[in-house]
């Protein structure tokens, strides 16, 4: 069949995507095609409400039928504090979540909202009411020294009613989709789902058809008030091994054959958040097909999954296969949110796709707007008025000289070639990309290519940016040119003194000592003896992943860290303990919460609470430690000011401004792209408004 609002999808490369823009009725409505962005957090929520409604405005506009929100409270007894979602606890709350809604519908999307009650996931930091649950049991998710409280037949007649406002209020700020929520072990319909957390001996504990009769109810409750209005989806977890999970595949089933028919759709979900958002270093694409295939054939309503899917043949076996009827997103949407209408135009060289790193993720943990590695826009489509495929024309007729191309030169001379600037573009090297192709080259980490591949497809079609390999340029070269603007975009090196957090001043270091850098073993440089200390005070990704390249490779591994775990940050990213399950297998020894203290003959280390030292036997040292932003060239042009006769601006931007991640990076050269020309102003923020 094919697609009655897009008359220009068809095939590409002689397969048919056609499949992939077919309506689909869901309930009462009907989506323009199957592209569905399934809920998710961005950090952003009841703080800053207008940047979210951009957000979710922009992914409407790029193609997806049907655009979600994150989480919904549906009141102060379910209050995430300090992770910052959207809330409907009371009718103030409805204007914020109708101005998402609106900017939805402004390009054509419908509408879905997730609401949740989070049970005894749900601290209530805030509100301060005791939690509650369907059992008197710890708080679940976090370390917070609190119980739930078991919830009383009058408790759970108040959850319903409870429920029943917020559908109300989401229908009247405008939703076309109302989703209840029994997933990721957050929410209390979940929590009454799982034997785990349920030990009730009443009607809405024990066997499955009474631990399933809350949700049950709730989705009924739900239907009622959505009458026709809007359509009710339901988000459930679904079993298949991973521990976390509360129930088996064989409950999943029964739960699912028990109310098959009652909502108009099935959102199936496998496992915690941090199995349904796996990094593409611990799974690859369409990795939880084996979890929902078969889910289908148990219901007559639409199903829809996600897969970290950006490959057009994947989503169309997808669809063909049986397994899904919508290809749901949080990541690829977030990286490329004209995901869609892309595939639907043949622009498939252009789709910016996710890499996996989970960097999205990070801005939730972190309470913070989100951000993504791939696409620098996102979450600055109000805040700062960036939009993921248009850039304002040109300034001026500025001549623009980019030097680097790592991930923020390569978005900087992209970002102004697209603005129309005559972008001159080097790199000294015979490669695009800098230390993502190098990073890229480590275990688990090959997705991140990605950044790269999809700037040199694109600076190919662009007649506004020269580049030359294998070049440098000195400062008089620069200054003998004419250029209006540089762009030092070099990068960073890593530290070989020991110089970071645990030791701003550096390590004593014996010179007969063999210390290597993560550049270094980037570069194929290998330890010269058998015995390594690797020492993490990053606490990233690097510290482990140069630990399992040489473990894999022979080396006897030990693994230093001052932190209390290997790759502590990474618990922003969800990949905390697969990373440290990974060096278990890998058979690295791993000593935390200890600092290297020398290097000489052997290692020594001390006890970061103690001070307590110890020696390791290791024949090299690899320090993970901080980088050196190598910004020559704009401080040798910086001096020279009084030279330039042509030149208006030297800036050093990325890493050789300020090393962090790559994240950062492609912002960063966005961020020169976009104001290149302008008046730099600060971002807009919404400020809370005083009570009389
Ligand atoms: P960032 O993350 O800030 O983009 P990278 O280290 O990834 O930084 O990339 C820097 C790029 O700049 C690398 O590809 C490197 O080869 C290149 N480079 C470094 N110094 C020079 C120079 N003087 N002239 C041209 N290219 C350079
Ligand atoms: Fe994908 Fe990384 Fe962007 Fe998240 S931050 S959407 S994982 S590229």
């Amino acid at each position: 069949m094919g697609c009655p609002i897009a008359p220009a999808c068809g095939t590409v490369g002689g397969v048919a995507y056609d499949v992939l823009f077919e309506p689909v009725p869901i309930g009462p409505v009907v989506t323009r095609n199957r592209f569905f962005q399934v809920p998710h957090c961005n950090g952003m929520g009841y703080r800053d409400p207008s940047a979210e409604a951009a957000m979710r405005g922009v992914k409407a506009e790029g193609g997806w039928a049907v655009v979600c929100t994150e989480e919904t409270e549906i009141g102060p007894s379910s209050d995430l504090t300090p992770s910052i979602e959207l809330r409907l606890w009371d009718d103030r709350d409805v204007p914020a979540v109708a101005r998402i809604a609106d900017r939805i519908h402004e390009h054509g999307a419908l509408a879905g909202i997730e609401l949740v009650h989070n049970g005894m996931h749900a601290a209530n930091l805030t509100s301060r009411i005791p939690p509650m649950g369907p059992s008197a049991l710890p708080v679940v998710g976090s370390n917070h020294p609190v119980q739930a409280r078991a919830m009383t037949l009058a408790d759970i007649a108040l959850l319903r009613e409870m429920h029943r406002a917020a559908v109300r209020r989401a229908l009247s700020a405008g939703y076309d989709l109302i989703y209840v929520y029994a997933a990721h072990g957050y929410g209390m319909l979940e929590h009454f789902l799982s034997p785990q957390h349920n030990h009730r001996l009443d009607e809405y504990g024990g066997s499955l058809r009474n631990r399933a009769r809350l949700l049950r109810e709730v989705l009924a409750d739900t239907r009622e008030l959505c009458a026709g209005k809007a359509a009710v989806a339901c988000r459930l977890g679904v079993g298949g091994g991973a521990e976390e999970t509360a129930l088996s595949a064989a409950e999943t089933r029964e739960v699912v054959h028990e109310l098959r028919d009652l909502p108009d759709l099935w959102d199936f979900v496998v496992g915690p958040w941090s199995a349904d958002s796996n990094t593409s270093r611990f799974g690859p694409e369409g990795e939880q097909e084996e979890a929902v295939r078969g889910l289908k054939s148990l219901t007559s309503k639409p199903v829809v999954g996600v897969g970290r899917f950006t490959s057009p043949d994947a989503m169309v076996r997808q669809i063909r296969s049986g397994v899904l009827d919508f290809i749901g997103a949080a990541r690829p949407s977030i990286a490329d949110p004209f995901l869609p209408w892309k595939i639907r135009d043949g622009r498939l060289d252009e789709i910016r796709e996710c890499i996996g790193c989970n960097i999205c993720v990070s801005g939730d943990h972190t309470q913070s707007p989100i951000r993504c590695t791939q696409n620098p826009s996102m979450g600055e489509e109000w805040r700062r008025g960036w939009h993921p495929e248009r850039l304002r024309p040109r300034g001026s007729d500025a001549t623009v000289l980019v030097v680097g191309a790592g991930p923020a030169g390569l978005e900087a001379a992209m970002s102004l070639g697209r603005r129309g600037y005559q972008v001159t573009l080097i790199e000294r090297s015979r490669v695009l990309g800098g230390r993502v192709r190098r990073e890229a080259a480590l275990p688990g980490l090959a997705a991140w290519t990605r950044v790269a591949d999809y700037r040199e497809a694109v600076l190919g079609k662009l007649d506004t940016v020269e580049l030359y390999y294998e070049s440098e340029l000195t400062a008089d070269d620069v200054l003998e040119h004419g250029f209006s603007h540089v762009a030092v975009a070099t990068g960073a090196r890593w530290r070989a003194d020991g110089v970071g957090r645990q030791h701003p001043c550096g390590l004593a270091i014996d010179p007969a000592a063999e210390v290597l850098t993560p550049d270094d073993v980037m570069a194929g440089a290998r330890p010269r003896g058998r015995h390594v200390v690797v020492y993490d005070d990053d606490h990233y990704y690097i510290g482990a992943v140069l630990a399992e390249l040489l473990a894999r490779e022979g080396f006897a591994v030990e693994l230093v860290t001052p932190a209390a775990s290997v790759s502590e940050w990474t618990a922003n990213t969800m990949e905390l303990t697969k990373i440290r399950r990974r060096v278990i297998e890998a058979g690295i020894i791993v000593h935390t919460n200890r600092s290297v203290v020398s290097v000489a003959g052997v290692v020594r280390t001390a006890c970061v609470f103690t001070g307590s030292e110890r020696d390791h036997a290791a024949d090299s040292v690899v320090l993970v430690t901080a980088r050196t932003p190598i910004d020559d060239l704009s401080h040798q042009l910086l001096a020279r000011q009084s030279a330039w006769t042509h030149l208006r601006s030297v800036r050093a931007i990325g890493d050789a401004f300020a090393p962090s991640t790559i994240a950062a990076a492609v912002w960063a050269g966005r961020e020169y792209a976009e104001t290149l020309d302008a008046v730099a102003e600060p971002f807009r923020r919404e400020i809370t408004e005083l009570a009389p």
